[in-house]
């Protein structure tokens, strides 16, 4: 990875767990020993954030899963960005191909939550055109390429084929958005990634990280993949 784009690792815990499995999934990151020029986010789900936040000792940061488009208000079941910034939540995953599937969300939705929040970080799909005037700062933003048929289903991209779509992505974010921001923007593979493929993916060079599903409930995987830098 070129000078400048620090390898990224997200944790993302979709709809699992309880109170117990994830006291023991922090108790587990708390022990173990991670590279220090890798940062290393996870995302709980909702009702659990606090007590993941309240209870990692470790240097990782903690990610929602999801924010409604804009302001809060009279949205019955949703969480604005606000809310994520007042209790010290930093990131946000947007655009997830699970939402996608199961929600309905369109691009259109995507970019709206991207521009309307004012912690526009996030952990984004390859929908780049619906972002491109949104984004409004976008060294705040890191893209996962997550081809849909890896997602969950075991069958991960070969390092070559995952280089030639990070490559191209770098390539158009270099002729539609700028050069500046194609140097800097971290890219990163999410789909079925696990200890045995991610030294391979980790050697690309637009490769910046991953976006961990099912490995990131199990500490010995999620390490292994952290330390694949
Ligand atoms: P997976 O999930 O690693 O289980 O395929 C990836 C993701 O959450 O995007």
């Amino acid at each position: 990875v070129p000078t400048g784009r620090k390898f990224f690792l997200g944790g993302n815990w979709k709809c699992n767990g309880t109170q117990d499995s994830i006291k023991k999934l922090v108790d587990d990151l708390n022990e173990v020993e991670f590279e220090e020029d890798v940062e290393i986010v996870v995302c709980p789900p909702f009702l659990y954030i606090h007590q993941v936040l309240e209870t990692l000792t470790k240097r990782i940061d903690v990610a929602a899963q999801n924010c409604w488009t804009g302001k809060g208000g009279a949205i019955t079941g949703e969480i604005c960005a606000d809310q994520l910034v007042d209790v010290g939540v930093k990131w946000v995953v947007l655009g997830h191909a699970e939402r996608r599937h199961f929600m309905g969300e369109t691009n259109s939705m995507v970019s709206r939550k991207a521009a309307g929040s004012n912690l526009t970080n996030g952990v984004v799909c390859d929908q780049l055109q619906a972002l491109v005037s949104k984004v409004p700062d976008w060294i705040q933003v890191v893209l996962a390429y997550e081809p849909v048929w890896a997602v969950g289903t075991g069958k991960s991209c070969t390092p070559e084929q995952a280089q030639e779509v990070h490559f191209s992505m770098r390539e158009w974010i270099r002729k539609n958005i700028s050069e500046d921001v194609a140097s800097y923007v971290r890219i990163i593979y999410g789909g079925s990634v696990s200890s045995s493929t991610c030294n391979g993916l980790a050697r690309q060079p637009d490769i910046d990280g991953f976006f961990v599903g099912s490995a990131a409930l199990n500490t010995k995987e999620f390490v292994a993949i952290a330390n694949s830098v």
